[in-house]
């Protein structure tokens, strides 16, 4: 038996690495100054907090000025949507348009609830595929002229998988060209990448996007800190007062630790892609390979279209929850898509739009992967695997799995 813990769910949150926590450390008590301050502590700071900026920069192809530090993904969407919208709601002919994912991230699903019910946007939630895909010609249906803001995220938290965003920035700049001509506001395109970072592609040009958001905690930074990418020129109204850090859009003094910490991770991330997808792809496989013996059970997303670190799993007969707290049992850490809120078990409404019925979302099991995993590690989750589901299945006879 492993002694060893395991974690299996990196898609949840990661522990802050050696070079980030070395990175981070000098500026909690010995540069310490207020980036604000003229004098020399300050200004320690706030070069440390432009030279992350700067890489951090060039790693998404961006401009420094159009890096806006916030407390993680959360804050930069919510500033991302709620900036935009009220910048060009006096603009606008007609209520602002928005068309987002109905398996968006909840700080995504939150934010276009709570304009819609300030009565400041419309929001169109576009339906999924089974593998949990949105089609180019449902998102192409729904633009009208009132259309100003596409959010999708890139990879999907939940199932992992990978959404069309290059091809939709295609899309959208085709479209932005006419309206130029014609003397319309643009479109605006907004991506999370949160749980893409590490894996693909997240170059601004090469997806065409105009606002992208992460958080540093999905790689090896502190919780607490992110950031918000904007294109030189999107309307944006900051939603925090105060004073006039980060170029006026997001007031209160810089997190400097947090920040240099961040910027440091980005170019670990850099450094280390191509091997980091090749190991993390081979254990998803093996994983995937081990688990999908066992009958009665299905994996979601898609195998083309997922990023490397996720693997979702619908077990029939057996409860998520259940499932996470007897692998817990085991020292191991994975996630169920369904939370129990307030006693109610609430099926994941990303699993919902793919399709899967309550009953059967229930039983959903994410693992996710991370830099630390071995092989070994995976050898061993899938020789329990059975012994976890044949327990639990035996718990609930009546589930009539294999019957039909
Ligand atoms: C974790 C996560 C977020 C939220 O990050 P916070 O640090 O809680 O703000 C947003 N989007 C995705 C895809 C995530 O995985």
């Amino acid at each position: 038996m492993l002694k060893k813990k395991i974690y299996l769910d990196y898609a949840a949150t990661s522990p802050v690495t050696k070079e980030v926590l070395a990175a981070m450390k000098h500026y909690f008590s010995q540069d310490y100054g207020n980036p604000s301050e003229p004098h020399l502590w300050g200004q320690k700071a706030r070069f440390a907090i432009d030279k992350s900026r700067q890489k951090i920069a060039d790693f998404l192809g961006a401009k420094p000025q159009e890096i806006i530090f916030t407390s993680g993904a959360t804050e930069a969407i919510n500033l991302a949507h709620k900036g935009l919208i009220e910048a060009i709601r006096d603009t606008q002919n007609g209520k602002p348009h928005i068309i987002t994912s109905l398996i968006e991230h909840k700080a995504v699903l939150e934010t276009c609830q709570h304009l819609e019910k300030l009565n400041w946007a419309e929001v169109t939630y576009l339906p999924v595929d089974k593998d949990g895909l949105i089609k180019i010609e449902d998102l192409k249906k729904a633009i009208k002229p009132e259309t100003v803001l596409i959010s999708v995220m890139y990879v999907n938290n939940e199932v992992g998988i990978i959404e069309p965003i290059r091809e939709i920035g295609q899309l959208i700049k085709k479209i932005n060209q006419s309206r130029i001509t014609n003397h319309q506001s643009p479109i605006y395109f907004h991506t999370d990448v949160t749980q893409a970072l590490q894996y693909l592609n997240c170059n601004v040009d090469y997806l065409g996007v105009d606002l992208l958001s992460l958080s540093g905690h999905k790689f090896y930074v502190p919780k607490g800190v992110g950031l918000l990418y904007f294109r030189k020129k999107t309307p944006l109204v900051r939603q925090q007062d105060g004073g006039g850090q980060e170029y006026r859009l997001r007031a209160g003094t810089e997190n400097v630790p947090y920040i240099v910490g961040l910027g440091k991770a980005i170019e670990l991330v850099q450094q280390n892609k191509v091997q980091s997808v090749k190991l993390i792809k081979g254990l998803r496989e093996k994983l995937v390979k081990g688990i999908l013996k066992n009958q009665g059970v299905r994996l979601m997303g898609s195998s083309e279209k997922n990023a490397p670190h996720i693997a979702t799993f619908l077990v029939e007969g057996a409860e998520g929850e259940a499932m996470l707290l007897l692998f817990s049992e085991k020292g191991i850490a994975v996630s169920s898509g369904s939370a129990c809120t307030s006693g109610l078990l609430q099926p994941s409404h990303v699993l919902t739009a793919m399709g899967v019925p309550p009953e059967k979302s229930h039983g959903s099991l994410r693992f996710s992967l991370g830099k630390e995993n071995t092989s070994k590690e995976i050898d061993y989750v899938i020789e329990i695997f059975p012994e976890i589901i044949n327990k639990l299945r035996k718990m609930a006879p009546n589930l009539d799995i294999f019957n039909r």
